[in-house]
Order: structure tokens, then sequence, then C-alpha cells
């Protein structure tokens, strides 16, 4: 969540439990007779539980004064990342064509079926422990999910209230995000770790949701021009969650990271020409280019003027541009 190394990060990336998916249809090859709208799926209504390990400790004051109601702190989350992850827009509301650059490669029609993982329950754990937060599952059941905030940090931000919200809607992404489709051969339908995607992209697309959340902390910044980017795409955290943005706003259109989610689930990740990826890979099988291909996409348009970056973001049916929400304080 941070762009300077020395500030704490949310560090989870959970393992993810799934029933066995429905059959796939994420891919470039379905008819135009399968773009009907998915009916948006229920809301989950998990089990909610809060534990304090440590009343005395400052930080479970600030808590309390900047979380009042978490009940409402966690469904609206949970709300943000169905409608972010979760939804695919109707054909008409898919594409930005007015905002897109020329592209060699047809339109993406964005198509899943919207499948949430199983979460039964999330237990919001307050203690004093280093970082900010992690996400795991508990040892013996990982469709429980368990979020550690630190109390130290809590109480770090007690003038920054919409930071710990952040946080904990980072946090509930990891509880509600597909990383691979069940492993055969594991128990319970653990992951498959070999089909898991880099790190960075788990940690992005958490950040997305932040960002779409209209939650983003003050101290990220869009980057204006190639130059300012990340290194690498799978940099993480708001690095890539402006590039996927980026996809989402300008490239694909919406939906496009809720379709790239589904994909994790029902296919898994695969570089480029590796082993098992068929010769299309990961994100050729979504969006006929490579993703080194989008990058530089992300960096030509950055230097054209990135006008057309659609981040008006904010609470349902509240839009706001995300460029006040970053320079406000
Ligand atoms: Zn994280």
């Amino acid at each position: 969540m941070s762009t300077t190394p020395d500030a704490p990060r949310p560090s989870a990336v959970p393992p993810n439990p799934s029933a066995e998916p429905p059959p796939n249809n994420n891919n470039l090859n379905t008819g135009p007779q399968d773009r009907r709208p998915q009916p948006d799926p229920l809301l989950p209504t998990p089990k909610l539980r809060l534990q304090i390990n440590d009343l005395r400790h400052p930080g479970t004051l600030s808590f309390q004064a900047q979380v009042p109601d978490i009940v409402s702190t966690l469904e609206t989350a949970l709300s943000t990342i169905i409608r972010i992850l979760y939804t695919v827009p109707p054909p008409q509301q898919q594409q930005l064509q007015d905002n897109k650059p020329p592209s060699p490669s047809p339109p993406t029609p964005i198509t899943f079926t919207p499948t949430p993982p199983p979460t039964r329950s999330v237990t919001l754990i307050l203690r004093d422990t280093p970082g900010v937060a992690y996400t795991t599952g508990t040892e013996l059941d990982d469709a429980h999910k368990e979020i550690t905030l630190s109390l130290s940090y809590i109480h770090s931000t007690a003038s920054r209230p919409a930071e710990i919200t952040g946080v904990i809607t980072h946090e509930l992404v990891h509880c509600y995000q597909h990383t691979a489709p069940p492993s055969p051969s594991t128990e319970q339908g653990k992951p498959n770790d070999a089909l898991r995607p880099p790190t960075g992209l788990i940690e992005g697309i958490a950040d997305f949701v932040r960002l779409k959340a209209g939650l983003a902390p003050p101290h990220w910044k869009r980057p204006t021009a190639a130059r300012e980017r990340a290194e690498k795409w799978d940099q993480g955290y708001q690095h890539t969650a402006y590039f996927l943005a980026w996809l989402e706003d300008v490239r694909v259109g919406k939906g496009a990271v809720g379709m790239l989610n589904d994909r994790l689930l029902r296919v898994g990740y695969c570089e480029e020409g590796g082993k098992g990826d068929g010769g299309g890979g990961f994100w050729k099988g979504l969006f006929g280019v490579g993703v080194e291909r989008l990058w530089v996409e992300y960096g030509e348009y950055l230097d054209g003027g990135g006008c057309g970056l659609d981040l008006r973001v904010g609470k349902e049916g509240e839009r706001e541009l995300e460029k006040v929400i970053v320079s406000s304080g």
C-alpha cells in the first residue's frame, strides 16, 4: 500500500480456497450470444467477528474512533468488492470508445460468470504486531479468514480516519479474490500453487479495489508519464493498481479486472511461453496481447497525456474524480 520502502504494507497473499469452479466461459472465443449480462451475485454474508487482543493499547481507542461501526465498514467494503470484481457490465457499458487509443487487437468482450470465493467468516484481530495488516486463512479451514491489524499502526493513523477503512478494504479483497484454480491433489480445494500469479498482481488487485472505492491514501501518486511508472508492471500495490485502472478504464473496458480475477480461478496464471500456457499466455488469452506489450502501451498512453483515464470512483452511485482524492491530504 505504499511507495516508500520503509512504509509498512498490508502483506496478505491469501491461499485461496474454492469449490470446483463452474465451466470456464472466460475466453476470447465466446460468441456474441454469450455476452448477455450476467446476473449480479448476491452479496455474501460471512460471519463477522472482532477480536481485540489488547484493550489497554492506545490503538484500541483509535480504532473505535476511526471505525465506530465495523459491521457497516466491512459490509460497504464487501459490496464494493462484489461490484468491482464480480459484476459483468452490460456490453454497451464495457467499452470506452472515446477514450481508447487505436489498438491493433479487436475489442475484448467482457464475459464471465461471477463466482466469489466461498469465504464463510472474516475475523478482524487487533493486536500489537509490526507492520500494517495481513490476512490468512485459519489453520483448519481456509474458508475462514483472519485479518490482523496492527494496533500500533492504527494508533499512528489517528489523524487520517480513512486510512484504516482503506487498509480493511485492501485486506478484505484478499478474502474475496481468486489466486489460482483449486488443486485436485490437495484437500478442500486449496489453490494450485503452480498456477498462482506474481504476488504483485494479487496486491495490485487489492489496491485497485481500494482505489476504485475512493480510498487511495494521500501518498499514492498516479504516474503522469512513462518514466514515473514503476520499473515493472508487477511491482504491486498502487503501481500495479494504476496499471490495472488504465486497463479497465482506457484499454479494455469496465469489468476487465473482474474478468482477469475470474481467469485466475478458471485457468490460473502462466507466463507467456511458459510451461502449460499453450503458447497463449494469461494476458494474451484475455486481452489479445502480452503483458509486456500492455505495459508499453500504458507508458505510451501516459506520455500522450493520459487525460482519458476514467478514475472517477467513490461510493456506489457517487462518482468523484480520483485526482481530487489523491490530492486531498
Ligand atoms: Zn495485501
